[in-house]
């Protein structure tokens, strides 16, 4: 029996499909990086949940496009657990 791969081809970005050492391509790995520290501080001063931080961080116009191609994915998949 075979379970369904959530994370996609290996060498594949599982966000934009180029090529990636693991899930993540270069530019999506900073993504999640700057999604995992920022929602840090985020929690702290608003007590948001994963899922209300990246619905608050996907309506900032200041919010980079590689960003929100990420939470885009996250969302979508349900992937909340990629900030924790
Ligand atoms: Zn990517």
């Amino acid at each position: 029996m075979s379970k369904p791969e959530l994370s996609g081809k290996k060498g594949r970005c599982i966000v934009c499909g180029e090529v990636a050492e693991g899930d993540l391509c270069f530019k999506h790995e900073r993504a999640l990086e700057e999604l995992r520290s920022k929602y840090t501080s985020w929690k702290a001063a608003f007590g948001y949940n994963v899922q209300e931080y990246l619905m608050a961080l996907q309506k900032r116009k200041e919010t980079g496009e590689w960003t929100k191609e990420l939470i885009a994915y996250i969302v979508a998949n349900k992937r909340f657990e990629m900030l924790t």
